[in-house]
């Protein structure tokens, strides 16, 4: 049967931070919303992933959200800009001012399945119909796409599996023995709640660096380099925490008073009851808790092809957004700009960049 397909210039993917910085300066650089561009969310609501956070990541916990381009934060939602304000809460609410502001329609929930090359042009197939694009902004962040490492036994463990994307409140776990497992900045927080109320284990792969000077731009800056520079010689990006280290806060200082920041090597496999080390001894646990990150949300791509034999996709251009294979294709949010700095930096780039490649205005 024949199908209708609409005709666009860009399909920006995703309405979170990057894709919301992509569609303002699209929009600013005199584009017009459904001819030359349009933008996808599957997500019910606005807010990007933020709308997904636990209700504990509060603005005290989270390292610092930076302003979409033209309009401030603490000015938008100024009665919520209290340190105990939930960020599922607040940023939601600010993503919505701003879309309203500026007029950016999102169509959600609109789920972008799969993305293909069809008579030189890319085919965008969503859940609710098909799009021709010459051009993609993808902005689907990593939320999609929790990662847990394979450890033998893991399907005869008898008590609770989970990863940070389903962590909701330390309460759950009153009374059990909680594995962590993991050493970014999410572990360390899910540590720091459930260890309060319960008993906690921490295992992480490598020893954890904390870094006890202050954490100023000059050292982002640094770790934002070293993962672009990994994306541009096409090696899987890895995450910006995993470069600077862990800065030493007052949380850090406390959970250390407390003795919870203990850290085990990592086990070597998983038993009905718990975990067994290399040297043979063990630990009974009644749940895993998996803190150990996400990858790029970026299946529907697939078909094009982008990816490198090892894993990774080689990016080029000036802020290393765009796909060196095909540059009909740009990936924001994604490696040296998965922060929401680097996301709207990105956006600008991207639209720029992809605008005069494409030749729309
Ligand atoms: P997201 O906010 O994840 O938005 C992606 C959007 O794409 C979503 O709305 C989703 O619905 C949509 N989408 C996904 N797949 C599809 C599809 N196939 N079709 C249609 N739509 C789709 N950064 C900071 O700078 N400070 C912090 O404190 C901080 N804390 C963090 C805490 C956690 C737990 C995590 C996981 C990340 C944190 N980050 C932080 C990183 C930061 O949230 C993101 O890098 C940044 O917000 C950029 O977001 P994004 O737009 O790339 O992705």
């Amino acid at each position: 049967a024949s199908r209708l397909i609409y005709k666009t210039g860009i399909v920006v993917i995703g309405a979170g931070q990057a894709g919301l910085s992509s569609a303002y300066h699209l929009k600013n650089m005199g584009l017009q919303q459904g001819r030359d561009f349009i933008v996808f969310d599957e997500s019910p609501n606005p807010g990007g992933a933020w709308q997904y956070r636990w209700p504990s990541l509060t603005l005290s916990t989270v390292n610092g959200i930076h302003d979409l381009p033209g309009m401030s934060f603490a000015d938008t939602v100024s009665d919520q800009f209290a340190p105990e304000v939930h960020a599922n809460v607040a940023v939601p609410r600010y993503f919505e001012c701003y879309e309203k502001t500026f007029e950016l329609s999102v169509y959600r929930p609109v789920k972008v399945k799969v993305v293909c090359e069809r008579d030189e042009r890319l085919r965008v197939e969503t859940d609710k119909g098909f799009f021709s694009a010459q051009g993609i902004i993808n902005a689907t962040g990593t939320w999609d796409k929790p990662y847990i490492p394979n450890y033998p036994g893991a399907e005869r463990f008898k008590g609770g599996q989970l990863h940070t994307r389903d962590y909701k409140e330390a309460e759950d776990f009153r009374g059990k023995h909680v594995l962590i497992v993991g050493g970014g900045i999410s572990a360390i927080q899910l540590l720091d709640e459930i260890s309060q109320i319960t008993k906690t284990t921490w295992v992480t792969r490598r020893p954890p660096e904390f870094n006890e000077g202050p954490f100023d731009a000059e050292r982002g800056r640094e770790a934002v380099a070293m993962v672009e520079d990994r994306v541009r010689r096409g090696l899987p990006a890895n995450s910006v925490v995993s470069v600077t280290g862990l800065p030493v806060t007052p949380t850090i200082i406390a959970m250390r008073k407390r003795g919870v920041l203990n850290r085990q090597p990592m086990f070597s496999e998983i038993t009905e009851t718990g975990v067994r080390w290399e040297d043979g001894h063990s630990l009974d646990v009644d749940i895993i808790l998996w803190c150990t990150g996400f990858r790029g949300s970026l299946d529907h791509l697939m078909p094009l092809m982008i990816k490198e034999p090892s894993g990774g996709i080689m990016m080029d251009g000036r802020l290393a957004t765009r796909v060196a294979k095909d540059h009909r294709i740009h990936l924001v949010g994604y490696g040296p700009s998965a922060s929401t700095i680097g996301a709207n930096r990105a956006g600008r780039a991207a639209a720029q960049e992809l605008t005069r490649y494409l030749g729309i205005k």
